[in-house]
């Protein structure tokens, strides 16, 4: 077993990133019970922190890029244990000695973008805001109600460039005086830092920080439950804090003050995913079935592993860009959890799930057996 030498250093390391928590763990295994891993491979969680704790972790393994930061092991562990930050500081041990296992070798790449251009897609920076041609979409200006922050993938996925183009005309429909800062957008952070590249999260952080104050924004709205977490949670670091809301709840504020109404029907079986950067890591799980339930015709039913109990997508801690070997894949089997309940069309509000899921969509025997959406793309076709 190779591990880095001298050990004291991945102690001393794990300590400073806030890891120093992993000497709780009194070892009861409850992490592996709970963890999305084990429902594919085996994995172990209380290994890797057992090994942390004696400074004798491998750093050049793929199991510390496995955790997908879900959440559910960190909310149920006994001791406390704080296992998502503990795990991202063993990545930085690897990250700052350029030790990438071959499905992590991705990110190097994404790195190299998010420093040119400001994005993880190798996309141009210019382009950013080609997503809103013919929607009368404005620049922000200060005097504005709300900043429009689509995030990445909505600027430049062609699948989720329709979520940003339905967001935009639901926005218009009601009425809302909002703006984007299309090119002057930058990556939120919040991935690249949980692969363990706390250098170019506060890059991206500062950048972003700094136009938000230069153009007098005040409130945030966001697509991606990841720009959520990290603007909400993770920028009042910097020492601001900015007023962030969620698609899904500004929907249902709209809904309830009369702003946006729902004329036409949508007669079908729909079922909701809850992202676990909106539900478990910010616990917003009512505000989109609200919504939904307030639609016409459609029938909202519940899967297994709903709520808190959300089965991930894959996608979160980074691991959208590292590969998952097929029959590893979360999404699989949450698309059978949808299916198994009836449901015609699976519901969520997370850019990184929409993506899985439409690569678990296309790989069904009947890939026209399940429709994919996002909550807007819903919302967009009855108003
Ligand atoms: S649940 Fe907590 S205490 Fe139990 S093995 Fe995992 S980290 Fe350790
Ligand atoms: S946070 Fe989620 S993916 Fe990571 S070890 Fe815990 S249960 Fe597993």
């Amino acid at each position: 077993m190779e591990t880095v030498a001298p050990l004291k250093e991945i102690i001393d390391v794990i300590k400073e990133s806030g890891g120093e928590g992993f000497k709780l763990c009194y070892q009861c295994g409850l992490c592996d019970t709970v963890c999305p891993w084990n429902k594919v491979r085996t994995f172990s969680m209380r290994k890797i922190v057992r090994q942390a704790t004696f400074g004798l972790t491998e750093i050049e393994s793929e199991d510390m890029w496995l955790c997908t930061t879900c959440g559910n092991c960190p909310r149920q562990c006994p001791r406390g244990v704080k296992i998502i930050e503990s795990g991202v500081s063993l990545r930085r041990i690897a990250t700052e000695y350029g030790v990438f296992p071959t499905p992590v070798l991705p990110v190097r790449g994404v790195s190299s973008s998010l420093l040119g251009e400001g994005n993880p897609l190798s996309e141009e920076r210019k382009k950013r805001a080609d997503w809103a041609e013919g929607l009368s979409v404005k620049p922000f200006a200060e005097e504005m109600e709300i900043l429009y922050f689509p995030g990445c993938y909505l600027s430049y996925d062609p699948r989720l460039k329709k979520v940003a183009r339905a967001t935009a005309s639901i926005l218009n429909r009601a009425g809302i005086d909002f703006g984007i800062l299309g090119s002057k957008e930058n990556c939120c952070g919040e991935s690249i830092r949980k692969t363990g590249d706390e250098a170019l999260f506060k890059r991206l952080a500062r950048e972003n920080i700094k136009t938000f104050i230069d153009h007098g924004v005040k409130k945030i709205l966001v697509s991606s439950p990841h720009c959520y977490h990290t603007f909400k949670n993770e920028y009042p670091e910097f020492k601001v804090n900015f007023e962030v809301v969620h698609i899904s709840q500004y929907l249902f504020e709209l809904i309830k003050e009369g702003r946006l109404e729902l004329s036409k029907a949508y007669e079908k079986k729909v079922t909701y995913h809850d992202p676990c950067y909106l539900g478990r890591h910010n616990g917003i799980y009512d505000e989109p079935r609200e919504v939904l339930k307030k639609i016409h015709g459609l029938e909202l039913i519940e899967m297994a592993d709903s709520r808190v109990d959300s089965l991930c997508c894959g996608g979160g801690g980074g691991r959208i860009w590292m590969e998952t070997l097929k029959g590893e894949r979360f999404s699989d089997l949450r698309l059978e959890q949808a299916i198994a309940v009836g449901a015609e069309v699976l519901v969520t509000s997370c850019p990184y799930c929409i993506t899985h899921f439409e690569e678990s969509r296309i790989a069904l025997e009947d890939s026209e057996a399940l429709e994919i959406k996002d909550i807007t793309e819903i919302l967009q076709e009855v108003i």
